[in-house]
């Protein structure tokens, strides 16, 4: 499907995100066929270039980082796309200066016949998410009356539910919700389908997808590199704001949610936000029960030496950011309601990895537990999001040979095996979809403070109680011991996707 022709304006045109993400995305549209036929992106930033400028600029961005930048014959196309780059000098703190800017866009515009369609995406720092939105608004760029406007934000947004909602609340004053794409990259469109579908069109999962059939759900996001040379910017973050707030409780909306009344973008984000709204506030007082957090500490892997959190370039030496979290909390809701929910994610894991698994209950009655010598595991269901999605079923069978021991077997899925199609990246999907006007895959206002207030006691109890510890966990191993804590039954743990890697740690 192509959008209708337009004009995608980027703040930020001289920064990084443009040059190794927008752009060469942009290009592998265009080199798809899915830009529409009169088309143009309009640079902007304080940096002064000349169109041609940026157009050699761009072309290194496309030639290192676009997905179908290699192929056969693409020279042409890298060509003949980058002479749709413009750009326009502009301080974009400087009210003044956007009177200027209009006119320009709009000759644009009438020399392209864009037919007076624009994108505005906020590449730059946080700080101008409010500014530049409005500026456009004192020119009437947020009126819809001859043709679309729409504003993407990068993340990210807020940095707690105070921010988040100034944040909304100033972007509402000059553009509508139905106009604003505040980006969330982390899960792909294929996913969110993937799960969609593996939940409702399926008969043998959607009857005991409830706290009749389910014992608790967990949901793991694990990497496996430290923080590396963005030591600085992770020091204001931590796991919490930087994976917690936003991707996971994205992932925990879409598996508690209830079938959407219909396949659109409000009709899924309402089924979405319904969860993280009845997710039951975990209070200040109970953080340290609920909440586990924890930042790995210097290791030795595979006989290397790994350093530790604090000792990472732009870290405080005694640094309390997490780079792990782990958490329990409860959907208080007729679907789920105590069924525990239980959720960490971390850096320096021993892999990479992100899935969830649904434990299903045991059998009202263990007929076999007398003659097994094994004692009976859940059922589960691992759906495997990144790196090699699919889903694994784990059930009971019989031990060949005599007696009734139960094993555990695997029946296994890889998403690949169906198709090995060219799969399109996350900003390319995103920015095709902005542009066909989906805001699917996009976080809505509310989904975004819903989230915020239900991390905001957290984050209050780590700054108003030194006591919570930061536990330690050896560079290569699944976070500390005491995240097992969270389980209420004893014999449960955290699901290990593979073994600790590190053979020693302090
Ligand atoms: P960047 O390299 O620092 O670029 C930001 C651009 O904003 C600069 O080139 C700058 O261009 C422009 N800008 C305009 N007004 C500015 C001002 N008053 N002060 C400073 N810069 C100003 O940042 P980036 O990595 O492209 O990231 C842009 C946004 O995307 C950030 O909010 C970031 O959090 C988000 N993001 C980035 C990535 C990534 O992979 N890079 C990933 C996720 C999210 P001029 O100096 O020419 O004006």
């Amino acid at each position: 499907k192509k959008p209708k022709n337009h004009i995608l304006v980027i703040f930020g045109a001289s920064g990084d995100l443009t040059y190794r993400k927008l752009v060469p995305a942009v290009f592998d549209l265009y080199n798809k066929d899915l830009l529409p036929e009169k088309f143009a992106i309009l640079g902007v930033g304080r940096t002064e270039f000349a169109d041609d400028e940026f157009r050699t600029k761009m072309k290194e961005g496309i030639q290192e980082f676009a997905n179908t930048s290699k192929e056969k014959g693409c020279e042409k196309n890298i060509e003949s796309f980058t002479n749709k780059l413009y750009y326009y000098s502009l301080n974009t703190k400087e009210e003044a200066e956007y009177k200027d800017f209009k006119h320009h866009l709009f000759q644009l515009d009438e020399k392209l016949k864009t037919d007076h369609n624009f994108i505005f995406y906020l590449a730059t720092p946080p700080s101008l998410y409010t500014i530049i939105p409005e500026y456009l608004a004192k020119q009437g760029l947020n009126i819809e009356d001859d043709g679309f406007r729409r504003v993407i934000i990068e993340k990210p947004f807020g940095y707690d539910l105070q921010s988040a909602q100034a944040l909304n609340a100033s972007l509402l004053q000059n553009f509508a919700e139905d106009q604003l794409y505040r980006i969330d990259h982390y899960l792909g469109k294929e996913t969110v389908q993937n799960l969609l579908v593996t939940r409702f069109s399926n008969g043998i999962f959607e009857p005991l997808w409830n706290r009749n059939y389910v014992s608790h759900v967990e949901i793991t996001s694990a990497e496996s590199i430290g923080v590396g040379n963005r030591g600085g910017y992770y020091e204001g973050s931590g796991a919490l704001r930087d994976m917690l707030q936003n991707h996971l409780l994205l992932l925990a909306s879409i598996i508690g949610m209830e079938p959407p009344a219909l396949i659109n973008s409000n009709s899924i984000r309402n089924e979405m936000v319904k969860v993280l709204q009845s997710i039951r506030p975990i209070k200040e007082e109970d953080v340290e029960k609920h909440v586990v957090r924890g930042q790995y500490v210097p290791s030795t892997i595979k006989g290397v030496k790994v350093k530790g959190y604090r000792d990472e370039k732009g870290v405080d030496p005694e640094s309390r950011t997490e780079t792990y979290v782990a958490m329990k909390f409860f959907i208080d809701n007729m679907r789920w309601a105590d069924v525990p929910f239980l959720i960490r994610t971390g850096k320096s894991l021993p892999t990479r990895v992100t899935e969830v698994v649904i434990h299903f209950k045991h059998t009202p009655h263990h007929l076999f537990s007398e003659h097994s010598t094994i004692m009976q595991q859940h059922n589960q269901l691992v759906i495997r999001i990144q790196p090699d999605e699919g889903l694994l079923l784990k059930f009971g069978m019989k031990v060949p040979g005599s007696g009734f021991n139960v094993q555990n077997v695997n029946m296994d899925f890889h998403y690949s095996e169906l198709s090995d199609d060219y799969l399109p990246g996350a900003y390319e999907r995103l920015l095709h979809d902005c542009m066909l006007g989906d805001a699917t895959l996009y976080s809505r206002g509310d989904a975004v403070e819903a989230a915020w207030k239900f991390v905001e006691p957290i984050q209050k109890a780590w700054v108003n109680n030194p006591d919570i510890p930061v536990h330690g966990y050896p560079a290569g191993t699944w976070g500390p011991d005491i995240a097992d804590s969270l389980f209420e039954d004893e014999h449960l743990s955290w699901r290990y996707p593979c073994k600790n890697l590190a053979n020693d740690g302090n």
